[in-house]
């Protein structure tokens, strides 16, 4: 980039969470590079109040006039306006101003601003892989509507992404390798599963991430969610993707070639590789990361997944073959369990048993809008948090 280019107006959305602090990280060391124009935080008003001294952002989102009051008394930026509320998220993802958005609020609550980034044509960061698992016909259909550019953040996705030349898959691909740490209980029978607690299941051997991201790694229901992404991503359908536990969680995904090329990418797992990846995409930045160190000590290991101590796979798979409203179902589901488990209302294993109850229970409808994907959300997190009651 010349010197004489304005920087890159970059949205981060969800920035007080790991994917978004990762974000800030990278950012920083190019001030001349990429400019904040908004952050946005819905708990941590601490970290928003340092993000702003250091990024001087135009604007910050907050969730309500609680959360503000306590902004102010944090903060005294007088170049930054403080803004309130959901829709104010979608404002500063499509404001004419801001090029780059990064989608990093955790869960389906991500959607409408996903959403609006993409009808507004943005460069796109996806980390919040639930607005493609729930919406995701809508989501691709405005990405090619408004010609934004959508980059996989998530790691496996960023890694196919990097395996695929321009990120197509028409070229003699195979199949798509999706690898799967296995999370923190990937040795535990069934019977220890069903005692495990919350600190556990947080506390993820290879990734420090958000406590929902890491439960649903330790269920692999987060390889199901991506399994679903990667389907929406790269044009695939579920028989497309095999996935592949490697527990070193150093390729961080694979493309599969006709001619018997397989293709990876690998790198320390730290979030900030994919991150800087699809900010300067196409041009390669300084990242922070650590260097791959080649020597003894770096041992590569592959097994198959266990879809029976492990349901959540099996069900995200089902899902994605079912279409439709499904995987919006599942997701929702799982929103409530994996909230109800951290909470310790129920346990571990009660997380998929209680999602494939919910799926099972549910009526699926073809896609038509995103109001009646809100109902269909709303309906299921109701049948999940009933069950959760019983
Ligand atoms: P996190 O919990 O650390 O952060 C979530 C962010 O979303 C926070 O800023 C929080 O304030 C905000 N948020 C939470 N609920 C909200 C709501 N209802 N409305 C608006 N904002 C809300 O989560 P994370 O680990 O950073 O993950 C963020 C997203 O990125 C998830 O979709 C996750 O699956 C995806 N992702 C994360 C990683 C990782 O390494 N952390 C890797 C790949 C993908
Ligand atoms: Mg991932």
């Amino acid at each position: 980039m010349s010197s004489l280019a304005s920087p890159v107006q970059v949205s981060i959305l969800g920035a007080t969470g790991s994917i978004g602090q990762s974000t800030l990280d990278v950012i920083a060391r190019y001030p001349d590079r990429f400019q904040v124009f908004a952050l946005s935080g819905h708990s941590n008003m601490a970290q928003l109040a340092r993000d702003i001294k250091a990024f001087s952002p135009r604007f910050v989102v907050v969730p309500n006039n609680e959360r503000r009051l306590e902004l102010q008394r944090l903060t005294d930026a007088a170049e930054t306006e403080i803004l309130v509320g959901e829709q104010a998220l979608s404002d500063v993802a499509s404001a004419p101003e801001v090029d780059a958005v990064m989608a990093s609020i955790v869960g389906a609550a991500g959607l409408d601003s996903s959403l609006s980034a993409a009808k507004a044509g943005k460069k796109l960061l996806l980390a919040n892989k639930e607005s493609l698992v729930v919406a995701g016909a809508l989501l691709m259909d405005a990405v090619a509507h408004s010609g934004a550019q959508l980059m996989p953040i998530d790691s496996e996705h960023n890694a196919i992404f990097q395996c695929l030349p321009n990120g197509q898959t028409n070229q003699g691909v195979e199949s798509v390798l999706l690898t799967a740490s296995g999370g923190p209980f990937r040795e535990f029978s069934l019977e220890q599963l069903a005692h495990v607690t919350p600190e556990q299941a947080v506390a993820h051997p290879n990734w420090s991430m958000g406590r929902k991201i890491s439960v649903d790694s330790a269920t692999l229901m987060n390889k199901g969610l991506e399994l679903i992404e990667a389907c929406w991503l790269f044009d695939l359908t579920p028989a497309d993707i095999e996935v592949v536990v490697h527990p070193q969680s150093v390729i961080h995904s694979m493309v599969r070639y006709v001619d018997g090329s397989v293709i990876s990418q690998m790198g320390a797992p730290d979030m900030r590789t994919p991150i800087a990846y699809g900010l300067a995409y196409p041009e390669r930045i300084v990242s922070g990361s650590d260097r791959l160190q080649f020597t003894s000590a770096l041992q590569l290991s592959f097994d198959q997944p266990d879809r029976v101590r492990f349901p959540c796979l099996r069900l995200a798979e089902d899902a994605m073959r079912l279409g439709g409203t499904a995987p919006a179902i599942l997701n929702a589901a799982n929103e409530i369990t994996v909230a109800a488990f951290l909470n310790r209302r129920i346990g571990f294993t009660e997380i998929a048993r209680i999602n494939e109850q919910v799926l099972t229970d549910s009526n699926i409808e073809t896609v038509e809008s995103v109001e009646q994907l809100r109902d269909v959300d709303q309906r299921a997190r109701q049948l999940a948090a009933a069950a959760v009651e019983v």
